[in-house]
């Protein structure tokens, strides 16, 4: 299986062109490279170039709400994949949780405190959890940046290109042969519908585009007169009129004939934390280029290759339409933030339920990636040598999570940084 290409730095830091597996294992073998850093895996010369030359780069990025894909591409060549795991879920059940303290604080009867209303949200706010997603892209392009001559940003920014399907006489090619033009109005139509079958509501099944007058009886093909619905209720349909088929159900008739009328609104069509990452990234690089979803799903059926968050950022925009995967395993990152500020863990009854580390032991850090020797068999773990993340530093030493048991480590004889924590755990994908 072929893995990630490796990420190579001159002598001074600055970034070279990414080199096959391979060449790094040799330049590191002949001592003319040493590690940088692990995660992503970057070397960095011992001696200077002097003028190198380098290609050009750019980075892909499919943002989504749990997942971002992220991929460098090199003409038309995919030579490093990733996944980000986004936590905006526990961002926003840890506020949920410290609003309620806060309430409980205030609104105990202790003494009178006048009400506030001076708080105000600055123009282009967005929820903690929603911008904890722009930063952690912008940390991610950042690095790529550092360790890659990149100079063209992709994004994928919007499902839809709304201007297009409404006056579809002012696109290009790909649009008038027709064929990229269906994923877009089928993008947009997911989008109206609310991605269920208009008729039954029938969700997460294939969904078939429907015309709701049918063409047969003189119906148009503008998106207007478009729906979803499920096979079976489009079978079921036919050419009758829509009059004709829920004359049993003037409730959905009415409702149907409402959203036709409807069209999307741009509120509906666009999403903030995308605008906000586009906007992020052309501060970062001077060439940006956004795309559409509709185009990604093209591309990525018309080459017949699966469904992944990394593939999907691969076959982002017009750079996507023929491309060449040159790795098969990409790097999984998982955003774990740094903690909270609690001091102490304290029991049922607020008292501390753990006694509080003396010292930080020897500098490891909770999130830290060690490698540890296992000298003897112990009851759930068997000695050798595990590559881990640290879960708690202990007064006694720390514990790591070895094959799902805790494992607590009280000498560093043992223990070797492999990357210090970042707020990120690192992972490959397993059977692919
Ligand atoms: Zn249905």
């Amino acid at each position: 299986m072929q893995t990630n290409y490796v990420f190579l730095l001159n002598a001074d830091k600055t970034p070279l062109d990414l080199i096959h597996p391979a060449r790094a294992r040799e330049l590191q073998s002949k001592g003319k490279a040493r590690v940088f850093r692990h995660y992503p895996y970057v070397l960095i010369l011992q001696h200077q170039i002097i003028n190198p030359f380098t290609k050009s780069y750019s980075i892909k990025i499919d943002p989504g709400s749990v997942w971002t894909g992220f991929v460098l591409q090199c003409g038309d060549e995919i030579l490093f994949r990733m996944e980000l795991k986004h936590r905006s879920l526990n961002i926003k059940s840890d506020l949920e949780q410290r609003a309620g303290f806060r309430r409980g604080r205030r609104s105990r009867n202790l003494r009178y405190r006048q009400k506030r209303f001076n708080r105000k949200r600055p123009q282009g706010w967005l929820a903690p959890s929603l911008m904890h997603r722009v930063l952690t892209v912008e940390t991610w392009i950042k690095r790529f940046i550092r360790y890659c001559p990149v100079n063209c940003i992709e994004i994928e920014q919007v499902h839809f290109d709304m201007q297009k399907i409404m006056n579809p006489e002012i696109s290009g090619t790909g649009y008038q042969q027709g064929t990229l033009m269906g994923y877009e109005v089928r993008q947009y139509l997911l989008e109206k519908w609310g991605r269920e079958c208009a008729y039954c509501g029938a969700k997460n099944v294939p969904l078939e585009i429907e015309h709701v007058y049918p063409k047969s009886k003189g119906g148009s093909d503008r998106v207007s007169n478009l729906t979803l619905a499920c096979h079976q209720c489009n079978q079921a349909k036919g050419n009758q009129d829509i009059q004709d088929f829920l004359s049993g159900k003037p409730d959905l008739l009415k409702q149907i004939l409402g959203q036709m009328k409807r069209p999307l609104n741009h509120a509906a069509a666009v999403n903030s934390t995308r605008f906000a990452i586009v906007a992020m990234a052309k501060k970062l690089c001077g060439a940006v280029k956004c795309w559409t979803g509709g185009r990604t799903k093209f591309n990525r059926t018309q080459q017949g290759l699966g469904k992944s968050h990394s593939i999907d950022a691969a076959c982002v925009g017009e750079s996507g339409a023929s491309i060449k995967l040159q790795t098969h395993q990409p790097l999984m990152v998982f955003c774990k933030g740094h903690g909270n500020r609690q001091a102490r863990r304290v029991n049922a009854s607020g008292f501390p339920a753990v006694e509080k580390a003396k010292d930080i032991f020897h500098h490891v850090t909770a999130g830290d990636i060690v490698k540890v020797q296992i000298t003897k068999d112990r009851k759930k773990v068997k000695a050798g040598i595990y590559t881990t993340r640290v879960k708690t530093p202990t007064c006694k030493g720390c514990e790591v999570l070895i094959d799902g048991s805790r494992v607590t480590l009280s000498t560093m004889k043992d223990i070797v940084f492999v990357h210090r924590s970042d707020g990120y755990s690192y992972g490959l994908l397993k059977n692919s």
